[in-house]
């Protein structure tokens, strides 16, 4: 994937946290490097994505705080672990005292129905949460959530608009504009293969394009893992993954039985290349 050109140039750095608008900022987290967010406003602050834990979660408030002391209003981008097991932490008085968490009502159910079924993958880095011991060990789904339309957060002089695609990396997936940037979620990657597992691929390639219609508005795109990029670079993802949708299609439907044999043709490494065979033939 190409590097963005302008809007990568020159960002500043306040306390770690790179910022990209006036009143946004973001970093990535340790272990799986999930870009986090955090909006200022006048009122209260909102923090894009809480972590894989409460141990990270708990880091990660440290990290806010060099930023604001403002109340926190909390939104996932998508149901994923590196993404909203900080949760319970975050919605806890005694600790984050985040009065609301936003997410997608998909995503939202997803977490209630199969959240558990990731815990064990974040063993390394939350030992005690993976064994569902320890402090703000639950799984929590958003306690507020949108549909298709969107949702206006009023910050205090500042206003961030969570709003829907379409299905994509997920079925939930919600991204945040505010000023001019966006934070994608895993909705992008930036040097990475996006992950195909639990995706509806035709989609994907719609809710892209859909993304990029909206470059006057937000020129600069926070993805949810890797560099902050432009448009440019959500262009050249959809156009790669069109043709790998194409590819995989027709793989699919001249072998029913095998159609890993397109692996090596796709545009993605094989564990990739194999989870968008697998989702074009589970999504129709
Ligand atoms: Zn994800």
């Amino acid at each position: 994937m190409t590097e963005s050109s302008a809007p990568q140039a020159q960002r500043e750095v306040v306390h770690g946290w790179t910022r990209v608008s006036e009143h946004a900022y973001t970093r990535p987290l340790e272990g799986w490097k999930a870009n986090v967010g955090v909006v200022v406003g006048k009122q209260r602050a909102l923090l894009v994505d809480t972590g894989a834990g409460p141990e990270q979660a708990q880091r990660l408030l440290g990290l806010v705080r060099n930023l604001t002391d403002l109340p926190l209003v909390v939104v996932n981008t998508h149901a994923h672990f590196d993404h909203v097991y900080g949760n319970a932490f975050f919605a806890d008085s005694e600790a984050g005292g985040a009065q609301e968490i936003w997410g997608h009502e998909a995503a939202a159910a997803w977490i209630r129905e199969h959240g558990e079924s990731q815990r064990t993958e974040v063993a390394d880095l939350e030992p005690q949460f993976a064994s569902a011991e320890g402090s703000h060990a639950q799984i929590l789904a958003p306690t507020r959530t949108i549909g298709s339309a969107p949702q206006d957060l009023d910050l205090g002089g500042v206003t961030a608009t969570l709003f829907h695609l379409g299905r994509g990396h997920t079925d939930g997936d919600l991204l945040v504009g505010v000023d001019n940037v966006v934070f994608a979620g895993d909705l992008v990657e930036q040097g990475a293969d996006p992950a195909f597992e639990g995706s509806w691929p035709r989609d994907w390639v719609t809710a892209l394009r859909k993304l990029s219609a909206l470059r006057d508005l937000y020129p600069v795109v926070v993805p949810g893992h890797g560099e902050v990029v432009g448009m440019d670079v959500v262009d050249d993802m959809r156009a790669t993954m069109g043709q790998a949708v194409r590819v995989a299609t027709t793989a699919v439907q001249q072998a029913a039985t095998d159609a890993t044999k397109a692996v090596p043709i796709l545009p993605y490494g094989p564990e990739q290349a194999r989870a968008l065979i697998r989702r074009l033939r589970a999504t129709g």
